[in-house]
């Protein structure tokens, strides 16, 4: 699942500039000493981590779930276009990305970039507009 979700990403225009930085990313499954999904930096050789839950359909954990269905209109489809743009939020992350809700624009700049390019008139994926309760307009 992981797999696919990463050359559907690989296929975008934001996936191949992540791809041609070459750096190595780890992707770990989530686990009990590490149970929440998302980017993590190696704390002693600085190296970068993806972890994601892989009992669920969209890599979420429970506490990540529970956050974004408040805006649950933006949680993308669980297909491989889906995760994709998932993926690209944390890989936004392994390049500097810094969510909107710390002033950054990693949603605008890799996961909504992710989404539109993914995203088909039959298979919609609505474009992110919220991050960690902060709203911001996609349009900027
Ligand atoms: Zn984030």
């Amino acid at each position: 699942m992981v797999e696919r979700a990463l050359q559907k990403m690989h296929g975008t225009t934001r996936g191949k500039f992540f791809y041609a930085q070459n750096r190595t990313v780890a992707i770990r499954p989530t686990d009990a000493r590490t149970p929440k999904m998302g980017y993590y930096r190696g704390a002693k050789a600085g190296n970068d981590y993806i972890y994601l839950n892989p009992n669920d359909e969209r890599f979420y954990d429970e506490s990540t779930f529970r956050d974004l269905s408040k805006h649950a209109g933006e949680i993308p489809p669980a297909t491989d276009e889906g995760r994709a743009a998932i993926l690209g939020h944390e890989f936004g992350h392994v390049f500097g990305g810094i969510d909107e809700n710390l002033g950054g624009r990693n949603v605008r700049d890799n996961e909504n970039s992710i989404r539109s390019e993914l995203s088909r008139p039959d298979a919609v994926i609505p474009l992110r507009r919220s991050v960690g309760g902060h709203q911001f307009r996609v349009d900027e």
